[in-house]
């Protein structure tokens, strides 16, 4: 229960909440470097085997591993093969091949001597090495093989994976679209930022979930700045019944003028839930109606970035078609001059540096903890998650760290 006797959902209470309410979205065929941050929905088998040959992992001399046993074998250059060639020859007893890396090996060798493990004059090198068979040598299909599985479906697609893409010849992959998001801000006192008006404040909170929502993958439309009105609030949600997800930021709390609850009721929205046991971002309005999920952010700015990532992100990442939505949390201990105190039944956001020093991440809480400024969330890094059981938490303490995804 909070203060005003209202029952306080629990933090994985409420993400379990929101993710029921999130699905994979429809299947799209996206060019490879745009499908990056989603998750294949098939197995993508290999038709090619890559890289399509033994070759050289070294700039040194390919030769057969029985002539050279011992340090101090004797053999006859007969050919050279450089990157991008196809070796004619075929390597007989005592001959070897100068080869450059990546340059395919040539019939008959089975390992590779680097150039410095070997001295030459004229057509004669000399090794200086014991060599063992299929030593720099990089096999044949080390990252594909033709008719086998590439990627398994449910893969994140990441650069690399990428990179394995365009090497089988895809340029389209099936993936979830783009989640559609559109951001509204409310408030009376809010401009925007290039129509800055006596007596207001700049509406900071709609670009900058906006940008957080696009820098995940999701592609954003502004819904502008409502008043402090129902029926504004309403008529400015409304277009928003046509996106995956609807993101408002403010007049979510218990106000006077705190109006976006009657607005999302009277656009039919079927609420989850409305507050959570979490500081900073205890109001947070969720729910859906047909296929759109609406959040209501708390407005100050700091709270509406620490919601979005505890709660939004988790559910765009999900209809990007990502199994695991958890924020990544990394053990950390904790590094402060006096305990940090907080009531029990609530999770504790608190955010931190966390440099490391003897091997573990120092958490380092920052002076300000206001929600009202940017600058705590600017000089973050990491947001210690101080458990909804504890009250006090020493110098030492093992803690959860979140890394923070909004960093530059
Ligand atoms: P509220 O949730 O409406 O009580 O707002 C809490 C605080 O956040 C107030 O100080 C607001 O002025 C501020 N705030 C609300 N919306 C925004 C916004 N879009 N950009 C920046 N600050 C905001
Ligand atoms: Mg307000």
């Amino acid at each position: 229960m909070d203060g005003s006797g209202h029952t306080l959902l629990s933090v994985s209470d409420a993400r379990a909440r929101v993710l029921a309410l999130c699905a994979p979205l429809p299947r799209e065929e996206a060019p490879v470097d745009s499908a990056v941050g989603r998750a294949l929905l098939e197995t993508v088998v290999a038709a090619r085997t890559v890289p399509p040959w033994d070759n050289s992992a070294m700039d040194g001399y390919a030769v057969r591993s029985v002539d050279a046993a011992a340090p101090g074998a004797r053999l006859t250059v007969v050919a050279t093969i450089m990157a991008g060639q196809t070796p004619a020859c075929r390597l007989g007893p005592g001959e070897c091949a100068r080869i450059m890396t990546g340059a395919p090996i040539p019939e008959g060798a089975d390992a590779v001597v680097m150039q410095e493990k070997a001295t030459r004059a004229g057509d004669a090198v000399e090794l200086l090495e014991a060599v063992r068979p299929r030593q720099h040598v990089r096999d044949l299909g080390e990252d594909a093989r033709a008719g086998e599985p590439l990627l398994a479906a449910g893969t994140v697609l990441g650069v690399p994976e990428a990179g394995m893409l365009w090497g089988q010849g895809l340029t389209k992959v099936p993936v979830p679209r783009r989640p559609k998001v559109a951001v509204l801000s409310t408030g009376d006192e809010l401009c925007h930022f290039d129509q800055p008006e006596p007596g207001k404040i700049v509406d900071t909170n709609g670009p900058s979930l906006a940008l957080a929502a696009k820098r995940l993958g999701a592609v954003v439309t502004s819904l502008g700045i409502a008043r402090d009105e129902a029926e504004d609030v309403l008529e400015r949600l409304r277009p928003g019944l046509g996106f995956d997800a609807v993101i408002t930021s403010a007049g979510v709390s218990v106000g006077e003028r705190d109006v976006v609850k009657d607005a999302l009721l009277a656009l039919g929205v079927e609420m989850s839930f409305w507050r959570v046991a979490i500081k900073p971002g205890k109001p947070l309005a969720v729910g859906r109606k047909g296929r759109t999920v609406f959040f209501g952010l708390p407005g100050n700015p700091t709270s509406s970035l620490v919601s979005f990532e505890l709660f939004v992100r988790p559910a765009l990442r999900r209809m990007m078609g990502h199994a695991d939505v958890e924020p990544p949390r990394v053990p950390g201990r904790l590094d402060v001059d006096a305990p940090l105190s907080k009531p029990a039944g609530m999770v504790h956001y608190v955010r931190a540096t966390a440099p490391l020093r003897d091997g573990a991440l120092r958490a380092r809480p920052l002076p300000s903890q206001t929600s009202g400024a940017l600058q705590s969330a600017a000089l973050a890094t990491h947001l210690i998650e101080l458990p909804a059981e504890g009250t006090r938490f020493a110098a030492g303490d093992a803690v959860a760290l979140l890394p923070v995804s909004w960093a530059g």
